[in-house]
């Protein structure tokens, strides 16, 4: 997404940053006509992590306006509406395919051009796919991602066609596999974990904090496969997934299988135009850019992390959070002449 200040500014980008930054913009003083958030997709900002977990429940689901922003964090909920209260424009359903950062502007797909003042970049990630790796049969239907709403929609699709008793294969195990996992035995799945490294979420586990959970979700009835991977899939006469290969050459049924590998952050549309680093825009602890009165926040910003002396991307909802108020804030601040504290971030994560 995209949002502008000014209209005349945009800001690109972000469902979670754009619901925390435009509350921000309120409260800091944006007056009517001067706040623009352009997005491809075609609802107002949400919770996205709301998607891995209650939206896919069997019963009571959570469903949109339940959770748009800024719920998640205890805050107000930001209906279609407060944004028309509030003077913002919010340009749904429109994709930028062009950014000219020198001149100011951007293009949608369909043709438009947008002028901006000052732009905030908060495209966010996109899911690696299977596909992206030529994974044979990783085509086939009911081999299923989750990022945004519409992939949701197609998994509760999917849920409800299958269900009861049906294989779920789930490869990766990160905190999407591990989500999914759970949602799908929810859901009465018979589910399968594969993923190579010797324990979950490998990166911010340690190998005791990881086997706590593997022996939950084996309690629960989930069934781990470890130290390999997904290396191909047999489809049926429909085209539908019906088996996963796995690279130790073991054969796993599966009526649906959610992938979660990774995701990258969303930067083509800026480059060669913005500094980049460690696979993100590089920004100082206002999260300002190498491009005057343009700004990266959230997954995509590659920004100082004061307790490690480097810095680092985080592709975490707190984060995206607490960099949409520091950007607004930053933006704020040189308007008026004033400083404000440098971001100084303690990562954190949660998961349900
Ligand atoms: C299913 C799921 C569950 C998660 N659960 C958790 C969790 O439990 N805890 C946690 O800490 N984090 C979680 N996360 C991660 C967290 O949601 C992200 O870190 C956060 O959403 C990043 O916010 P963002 O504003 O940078 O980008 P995003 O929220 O990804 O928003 C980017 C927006 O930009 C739009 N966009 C991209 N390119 C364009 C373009 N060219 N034109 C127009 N619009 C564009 C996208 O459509 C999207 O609406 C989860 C993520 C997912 C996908």
């Amino acid at each position: 997404m995209t949002m502008i200040h000014k209209l005349i500014g945009i800001r690109d980008g972000g469902e979670v940053f754009q619901g925390y930054a435009a509350r921000e913009f309120a409260k800091q003083g944006v007056q009517p006509g001067e706040l623009a958030i352009i997005s491809k997709e075609a609802v107002a900002p949400y919770e996205r992590p709301a998607l891995s977990k209650a939206y896919l429940f069997p019963e009571g689901a959570a469903r949109l306006p339940g959770f748009h922003v800024c719920v998640g964090s205890g805050g107000e909920r930001l209906l279609p509406e407060w944004y028309k209260e509030n003077g913002i424009e919010l340009i749904l359903n429109t994709e930028i395919v062009k950014a000219d950062l020198a001149s100011k502007s951007l293009t949608s797909a369909a043709g438009e051009t947008f002028k901006y003042k000052i732009l905030i970049i908060a495209t966010g990630s996109t899911v690696l796919k299977l596909t992206d790796f030529k994974v044979e049969g990783a085509d086939a239907k009911n081999i299923l991602y989750l990022r945004e709403i519409d992939d949701a929609d197609k998994l509760v699709e999917a849920i409800k066609a299958k269900k009861n008793g049906k294989a779920a294969v789930i490869v990766g195990g990160g905190y999407i596999g591990l989500e999914l996992s759970a949602v799908l035995k929810i859901n009465n799945f018979d589910v399968k974990m594969v993923y190579p490294e010797p324990w979950c979420m490998p990166r911010l586990f340690t190998a005791d904090i990881a086997a706590f959970y593997e022996g939950y979700y084996e309690k629960k009835g989930v069934n781990i496969i470890k130290g390999t991977m997904a290396s191909g899939f047999t489809k049926n006469d429909n085209g539908e997934v019906k088996e996963v290969k796995l690279k130790d050459g073991r054969v796993l049924e599966a009526d649906i299988v959610v992938v979660g590998v990774g995701a990258r952050p969303l930067t083509n549309l800026f480059k060669g135009q913005v500094e980049e680093d460690k696979g993100g825009i590089k920004t100082d602890a206002f999260f300002k850019t190498s491009v005057p009165d343009v700004y990266a926040v959230g997954d995509v910003a590659t920004f100082p992390m004061k307790m490690y002396g480097d810095i680092r991307r985080v592709e975490h909802v707190d984060h995206s959070r607490k960099s949409a108020k520091q950007a607004v804030k930053a933006i704020f601040a040189s308007e008026q002449g004033k400083d404000i504290e440098a971001y100084d971030y303690l990562p954190y994560f949660y998961s349900r």
